[in-house]
């Protein structure tokens, strides 16, 4: 035991300071060594033995080492092999108990039904919600697929069904257990006769029907589901089989282009035309896309946040590297596909638009009383949205981009300032396009228009930029 507390102060030693959108403080004890070491044999087939035997920690070290690399790997994160802040934010995010890797648990996607009947079961009930409302869950989770596969699905009752589903808490009897609320949501097996396609949901947590609350059921079992049909962990953020849970909008639910590529590839398509046209899959918005326009772009905290659809990337002004994820993984209750956003240091919050709503964001919170309307801050009624804004530090001023023109808001007194609108370009000479997103930096001035960057300083324009400039592809 001696070896095992030796090795997590090692790796307790490394945790770096970090600045992100969520301070984080998480100090190492022996809990959360636990947790971690757990988090990497699970997940990423890390050998038990290792940290048992004082010997062997080296070997402990560089196995651990080699894991947290293959795990920053696959989150995209920075290649560092060791416990970093944003390492262990991304191990305590609620998700899937399925391994990322494959050959761990067979779950290498290459198992699939060599039928297109299935049957599946309900073998008990959660008491976070109503019967009626798990049986839609479920099968509505299974349509996500059958919409899309030539995969067809009926319930039964009784007897054996290739998907069993049921709602079981701590070790349940299939060598995996639960460890209680929080951690592992849920995990599915992969085709195959016997337990394979079954799926388990820790009813330990508290699922919910329809609202950001809690998890949603439909959502969590559609994920699972997927591994039921043989489909892996996915690497793209905003993919249904990507495995960190994320609300996303239940109601109007699109299975994003990676899930439907990847069981197709497994199934085929649907061979029955659909009632209704079917809108496009959802798309993941790639870095590397220069005709790519961006959203809106605000500093929060130190690191610059660019939106664009339903994800963001945040990223370190000097790092090459940037994270993607969901805007409703890190905030439920904010919209997707935002006009504008800006950083007011004074508040400590960080404001969205949307049409004619603002959002105030405080750590993983909407801030009380928002969402509010933009003439709540002052903006003439006739402003039905804006395109852009941002935070001067100079002046302690906000200013809100209609396409070509601005206001001046003054953060202090929270007042519009007189004599506006006026012209962008009268200000930022050269800008004379829409701007489309802007944010501040140092002493430098960015506004967007399109897929180009401007760069200003105090109003003279230095260089004309492509929008991956910060933004590595
Ligand atoms: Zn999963
Ligand atoms: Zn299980």
């Amino acid at each position: 035991m001696k070896a095992f507390y030796q090795l997590c102060i090692l790796i307790g030693l490394v945790i770096k300071t970090h600045s992100g959108p969520v301070p984080l403080s998480s100090i190492l004890d022996g809990r959360s060594c636990q947790f971690h070491q757990n988090y990497l044999k699970k997940l990423y087939n890390m050998k038990e033995e290792h940290t048992r035997s004082a010997r062997s920690t080296d070997h402990s070290v560089s196995e651990m080492s080699e894991k947290l690399s293959e795990m920053q790997e696959f989150f995209g994160l920075k290649v560092t092999g060791t416990l970093d802040a944003e390492t262990l934010e991304v191990m305590k995010k609620p998700r899937c108990g399925v391994p990322d890797v494959a050959g761990y648990n067979d779950a290498t996607g290459s198992y699939k039904w060599t039928k297109k009947q299935l049957t599946y079961r309900i073998e008990n009930y959660t008491s976070d919600m109503t019967q009626e409302e798990v049986d839609s869950s479920i099968g509505r989770a299974l349509k996500v697929w059958a919409d899309i596969t030539p995969l067809r699905f009926s319930r039964i009752y009784s007897g054996v069904a290739d998907i069993m589903i049921s709602f079981p808490v701590r070790d349940h009897g299939d060598g995996s257990p639960f460890e209680g609320e929080g951690g592992f949501l849920a995990h599915a097996f992969v085709p195959s006769p016997a337990i394979g396609g079954d799926a388990h949901f820790d009813d330990d947590e508290t699922f919910t029907f329809s609202s950001s609350k809690g998890y949603n059921l439909f959502l969590v079992a559609a994920h699972e589901f997927g591994h039921s049909l043989g489909l892996d962990h996915s690497r793209d953020p905003g993919a249904l089989m990507y495995p960190m849970y994320s609300f996303r909008d239940v109601e109007n639910f699109l299975l994003p282009q990676d899930d439907v590529s990847g069981i197709q590839a497994l199934y085929g398509p649907n061979p029955d035309k659909p009632e209704r046209p079917v809108p496009k899959p959802p798309v993941t918005p790639n870095a590397c896309d220069d005709t790519l326009v961006l959203d809106a772009v605000t500093m929060l905290r130190g690191e610059i946040m660019f939106f664009k659809n339903a994800f963001f990337w945040r990223k370190q002004p000097l790092s090459y590297e940037s994270e993607q994820h969901l805007i409703k993984s890190f905030w439920p209750e904010a919209p997707d596909n935002i006009d504008a956003a800006y950083e007011s240091p004074s508040d400590d919050l960080v404001y969205l638009f949307k049409g004619q709503k603002v959002w105030a964001l405080y750590d993983y919170d909407i801030a009380k009383g928002f969402p509010k309307t933009l003439s709540s801050i002052g903006l003439p009624p006739k402003v039905k949205k804006i395109s852009a804004a941002l935070y001067d530090q100079e002046s302690g001023k906000t200013l809100f981009f209609v396409n070509d023109r601005y206001y001046s808001y003054d953060e202090t007194t929270k007042k519009m300032d007189k004599g506006y609108p006026k012209r962008v370009e009268d200000s930022f000479p050269g800008m004379t396009g829409k701007v489309t997103a802007a944010f501040q930096y140092r002493d430098f001035t960015y506004l967007f228009s399109g897929p180009r960057m401007f760069e200003f300083s105090y109003g003279t324009l230095l260089r004309v930029l492509n929008n991956n400039y910060f933004l590595p592809c």
